[in-house]
């Protein structure tokens, strides 16, 4: 991998991207929309009928089901050939789990056996392992992960389960409790971590009818109701040695590195609830009638159709921007050897930081979208009558599972200073040139005549955005050093002028590769965004600035800040009011052509 070309994760804030090297979803190939497709229709054919008996738990409702998505292909994306899987690209895992987002609790079910039940066998199996269990897993035989415990949740590393080596040297007696397992109930395996003599943090496969393994009742919840969700509990579970995975002592680089991938995952699942939860509220908009005139032609109804198309089109570029980085540093690594592997790991890892901002940022839209599509119901949308009750209630775990949103708003800043101490990312070089040009308070030229809107005008609005971040970054970076660690809000507030900037950045990329005009509804959407994405920057990056400058400095650092994010207001209300009618009368959010 070191002689292939790729950027560095995290550069992206290091230098201005260039649309040629971003991948979009205009790009997806017609196999991957083929396969978008056949996701698509099994979640409207087979699971919607059947929501109502996955969300009451039916016997054998939900494992037939999987059963049947095992028929299709849709649980063997990610698993390489020679192990029954079609090891497909990372964007055709990313359509199918996106497309499965539209299918309520199985969505769940479906994405923690595809993801993080399965991939700790892909990448740290031995090829035993790989043999014995990929095959079920990609038949249909559901899996779990298990490293949450009671005691221990985003804390992970302070798991209190453990292994100890029976007397004969056969099995590991493991004892514990891993609590809120997803798929607990019908899993035949589970991959559970938990440490050797109390101290070796390592990952091991448990099998379902393994002497001392039972599971508690199930959670009683407040969504995903139809994902079963239980308590492992291990009482000298009697585990034979050969399914320790990977190596004693390293179970951290396993959890850590299959929850990159759970991230940008979670990242591409929320987009199909989203689109879905719009949809549901645009039609619902056109049917109903107040004030004998639709909904839908009301102002405020209209702005909230254009606003929460925005959002949904900003987090699919910044998603499938990620999962473009990874396919392309994964391209030619696609076997199940050792070495592919390791490749595929460090690949994904790699682009961490790009992984949580995806995950953050996609279940923050989605709350968003749900909140306001229930608000378009009316009082309908708080019945259990209608859809957007269970989507509202279903949408809320995201921010929480896969590390909750505080946890990866600390990894993002987080990450992106350990790899500038480390040398990986010339941050530190990139922060003093800023340094030296903000000296200059003549610094922020005029701003240029180009048009609201042109390619010319966003390059130089995002070269600013760009610009501000570094500057708050480099400027809390001065004033705590390494004790920044220590400074969770400022931490939170650079991660989300990172993740703004991503945002910003993956969306006008996609525009301007594709070429589209600002008629273009994706052109409308970004136009919508930017200005109060722009004000957000201002504002988180003023409060960084007010508590790392004195008050000596504070004037000519604010001088030079405002003008990175100077920007003029235009008429964004015709924009929004262009974009809704496109969406309204489309009736839909545009899916391209599946
Ligand atoms: C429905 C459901 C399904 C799940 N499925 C699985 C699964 O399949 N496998 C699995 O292993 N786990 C699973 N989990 C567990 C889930 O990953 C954890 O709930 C999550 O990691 C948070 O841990 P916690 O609940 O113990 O909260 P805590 O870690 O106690 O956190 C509580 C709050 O404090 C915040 N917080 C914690 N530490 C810090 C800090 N250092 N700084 C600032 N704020 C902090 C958190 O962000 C959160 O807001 C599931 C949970 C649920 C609810």
């Amino acid at each position: 991998m070191s002689e292939k070309k790729y950027l560095k994760g995290g550069g992206f804030l290091l230098a201005a991207g260039k649309a040629d090297k971003i991948f979009t979803p205009e790009n997806f190939t017609s196999e991957q929309r083929m396969i978008a497709k056949t996701t698509a229709d099994f979640v409207r054919q087979e699971v919607w009928p059947k929501i109502d008996k996955i969300e009451a738990q039916e016997e054998g409702v939900t494992q037939n089901l999987m059963s049947q998505a095992a028929e299709l292909g849709l649980l063997m994306a990610d698993i390489p050939q020679e192990y029954g899987g079609m090891g497909l690209d990372k964007a055709s895992s990313a359509l199918i789990t996106e497309n499965m987002g539209m299918a309520g609790s199985f969505s769940v079910t479906h994405a923690a056996h595809t993801g993080i039940a399965t991939l700790p066998i892909v990448f740290y199996g031995t090829t035993a392992q790989k043999k014995r269990y990929l095959p079920g897993l990609a038949d249909g035989q559901i899996g779990a992960y298990c490293l949450t415990e009671p005691g221990s949740g985003s804390d992970a590393l302070a798991a209190k389960a453990t292994a100890v080596l029976s007397e004969d040297g056969k099995y590991y007696l493991l004892n514990g409790t891993k609590q809120f397992i997803t798929n607990a109930k019908w899993s035949k395996t589970f991959v559970v971590f938990a440490k050797v003599d109390g101290k070796a943090f390592t990952a091991f496969i448990v099998e379902r009818d393994t002497v001392g393994v039972s599971i508690a009742p199930e959670e009683l919840k407040l969504g995903i109701k139809g994902s079963s969700t239980a308590a492992l509990v291990l009482e000298d579970a009697r585990v034979p040695v050969e399914n320790l995975l990977g190596e004693i002592g390293k179970g951290h680089l396993i959890a850590f590195n299959i929850l990159n991938i759970g991230r940008y995952k979670l990242g591409a699942g929320v987009l199909g609830s989203a689109k879905l939860a719009l949809e549901y509220a645009v039609k619902y908009s056109i049917e109903r009638k107040q004030f004998k005139k639709s909904l839908s032609e009301f102002g405020l109804i209209r702005k909230k159709i254009a606003e929460m198309t925005s959002r949904i089109f900003v987090a699919e570029s910044l998603v499938y921007r990620t999962v473009g980085l990874i396919d392309n540093i994964l391209e030619g690594v696609k076997g199940g050897s050792e070495e592919d592997s390791q490749q595929a790991l460090a690949g994904i890892e790699e682009y961490a930081i790009e992984c949580s901002i995806a995950k953050v940022y996609a279940s923050e839209m989605v709350d968003y979208v749900v909140d306001e599509s229930l608000q378009i119901f009316g009082g309908y949308g708080y019945s259990q009558e209608y859809p957007l009750e269970r989507l509202y209630r279903d949408a809320r775990i995201n921010r929480l599972f896969e590390g909750t949103s505080e946890i990866n708003r600390l990894l993002i800043p987080g990450m992106l200073l350990r790899r500038s101490l480390q040398g990986d990312l010339p941050l530190m070089r990139v922060l003093e040139n800023l340094k030296n040009e903000v000296a200059d308070t003549t610094v922020g030229n005029e701003p240029s005549e180009t048009g609201v809107g042109e390619f010319a005008w966003y390059r130089e609005k995002l070269e600013g955005a760009r610009k501000a971040v570094l500057m708050a970054a480099g400027l809390a970076v001065e004033k705590y050093h390494k004790d920044i660690a220590e400074r969770q809000e400022l931490l939170a507030l650079l991660a989300d002028m990172i993740m703004e900037y991503y945002a910003l950045e993956s969306s006008f990329l996609r525009i301007e590769k594709g070429s589209f005009a600002t008629s273009d509804w994706r052109s409308q959407a970004l136009l919508n965004y930017f200005p109060a994405a722009m004000e957000r920057l201002r504002s988180w990056g003023r409060e960084v600035i007010g508590a790392v400058v004195t008050p000596g400095q504070l004037a000519v650092k604010l001088e030079v800040f405002e003008k990175f994010c100077r920007s003029t207001p235009f008429d964004t209300i015709s924009v929004r009011d262009l974009l809704a009618e496109k969406i309204i009368s489309d009736e839909v959010y545009p899916r391209g052509s599946f």
